[in-house]
C-alpha cells in the first residue's frame, strides 16, 4: 500500500483537491466527508492550504482537520512577494502538520501558477518537503486563461521558474486556456476542467496501487517524470461503450484527451500507458501495435494494464515534454506583460499628473 500526500494550494488548488475528495468518497453528497470512507486503496492524505478564509469555507468534500487557514487578510491580492514573506512566517505551522501525517512514498502539490497564494507558497513548500524528506515531490500547475490580465501572466512564467527551481521531481502541466472548450461560464468551465484533473490523478494513484496484469509502478513513474526537461501532461480518454483498443489508447494521446497542448509525437521524451478494462477488449496485439508507434517517436513507453471485469476501456498516459512550443509562446506573453507592467510603473514615477492635481490645494481649506 502506498502512503500519498495531496496538498492543495490557493483557490485553485483548494478546488481540485475537494474534486479530488469528492470524486474518491464515491458520492456527491454534501455530508460525505462526515460519514464515507475514502475509496482509494492507497493511504491518501489530502490537505488544503490557504490565505482566504472563504476559499477553504467553500471546500465540501474535504474534512475541516484537512484545510489550512494561514491568516493575512483576505489573500494576498496575487502578489507572490507577499505570499512568499507569509508562507515564511508560517513555515513551522506547515511543516508540523504535514509531519504529524507520517511519512510518504511519493508527493503532489497542486497551484495554480498565475494567483498569488498558490503560485507563491507551492515552490517553498517543495524546497521545505525535499529538504526534509527523502520522498518524490511532483507539482500539479495550472496555467492560466491568456486574457486574464498582464499580473496573472508574469506571476505565471515566474512562478514555473521559482517550482523548477524548488528541487521538484517534476511538472504536470495543465492549462485552463486549452481546456477551455469544455465551455460554459467560468465556473462551469472552473469544475469541469477540475474534474478532469482530478479524475487522471486518481486513476494514476490506483494504478500505481494496483495488482496489474503488466506491471508499471511507482519506479516506472518516477522514470518517466524525470525525463526529459521535467515538465509532463497527461491524456485520458474513457469509452462509453464497447470501443476498439487501439481507439482507446490513440484518444488517450490526443488533443481531446491532453490537460495541455501538445503534439505527443513530436515534443514527447517518455511516457507511461495504463490501461484498464474487461479482458475481451485488452487485445495484446493491437496494444502492442499502438504502443511500438507510440514509442518509434517518443522514445521509451511504459505499459500497464489492469483487468477490471465488465469495464469498458479506459486509457491514461503520462507524458513528459522535451520541448513545449506552447509554453515558449506563454513566456513570450510573459515577457509582453512584465514589460508594460514596468512601462506603467515607469510612467508613474515620472509623470506625476495626479500629484500635480493634488498639489493645486495644497494649503488651502475648506470654506463651507
Ligand atoms: P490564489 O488563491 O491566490 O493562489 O489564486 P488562484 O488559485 O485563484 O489563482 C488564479 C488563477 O487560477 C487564475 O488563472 C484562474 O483562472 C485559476 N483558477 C482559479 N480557480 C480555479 C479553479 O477552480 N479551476 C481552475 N482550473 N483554475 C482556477
Amino acid at each position: 500500500m502506498l502512503n500519498i500526500l495531496m496538498v492543495g494550494n490557493g483557490q485553485c488548488g483548494n478546488r481540485i483537491l475537494d474534486s479530488i475528495n469528492r470524486q474518491a468518497f464515491g458520492s456527491k453528497s454534501r455530508f460525505a466527508k462526515f460519514y464515507a470512507k475514502q475509496q482509494y486503496k492507497s493511504n491518501v492524505q489530502t490537505l488544503a492550504i490557504n490565505t482566504a478564509v472563504n476559499d477553504l469555507k467553500e471546500m465540501k468534500y474535504t474534512k475541516a482537520k484537512d484545510r489550512i487557514h494561514i491568516p493575512h487578510l483576505h489573500g494576498v491580492g496575487a502578489n507572490r512577494n507577499v505570499g512568499r514573506k507569509v508562507f515564511d512566517e508560517n513555515k513551522s505551522q506547515i511543516m508540523r502538520n504535514l509531519d504529524e501525517r507520517g511519512s510518504f512514498d511519493i508527493a503532489f502539490v497542486i497551484t495554480s501558477a498565475s494567483g498569488g497564494t498558490g503560485s507563491s507558497f507551492t515552490p517553498s513548500l517543495i524546497r521545505e518537503l525535499k529538504e526534509q524528506n527523502d520522498y518524490p515531490v511532483y507539482a500539479v500547475v495550472v496555467l492560466p486563461f491568456r486574457e486574464e490580465g498582464t499580473l496573472y501572466l508574469q506571476n505565471a512564467a515566474f512562478a514555473l521558474k521559482d517550482i523548477r527551481e524548488s528541487g521538484v521531481d517534476g511538472i504536470i502541466l495543465a492549462d485552463n486556456q486549452y481546456l477551455k472548450q469544455m465551455g460554459g461560464d467560468v465556473e462551469t468551465a472552473y469544475d469541469s476542467i477540475n474534474e478532469m484533473i482530478a479524475k487522471r490523478l486518481i486513476f494514476l494513484l490506483d494504478s500505481l496501487d494496483s495488482e496489474m496484469m503488466m506491471v508499471t509502478d511507482l519506479g516506472d513513474f518516477k522514470t518517466v517524470m524525470s525525463g526529459g526537461a521535467g515538465i509532463a501532461t497527461i491524456g485520458y480518454y474513457e469509452a462509453d461503450g464497447e470501443v476498439p483498443i487501439r481507439t482507446a489508447i490513440q484518444k488517450a494521446v490526443s488533443p481531446s484527451g491532453l490537460l495541455f497542448n501538445t503534439n505527443v509525437y513530436e515534443e514527447a521524451s517518455r511516457s507511461m500507458m495504463i490501461i484498464k478494462g474487461d479482458k475481451s477488449y485488452l487485445s495484446i496485439d493491437e496494444i502492442s501495435t499502438e504502443v511500438e508507434k507510440l514509442s518509434d517517436s517518443v522514445g521509451h513507453v511504459f505499459k500497464g494494464i489492469i483487468v477490471r471485469k465488465g469495464e469498458y476501456p479506459r486509457v491514461l498516459s503520462v507524458l513528459t515534454l522535451e520541448s513545449a512550443s506552447e509554453l515558449e509562446e506563454l513566456y513570450h506573453l510573459a515577457v509582453d506583460a512584465i514589460n508594460t507592467e514596468k512601462e506603467k510603473k515607469e510612467r508613474v514615477q515620472e509623470d506625476k499628473e495626479v500629484d500635480k492635481a493634488f498639489s493645486q490645494i495644497e494649503g488651502l481649506e475648506p470654506h463651507y
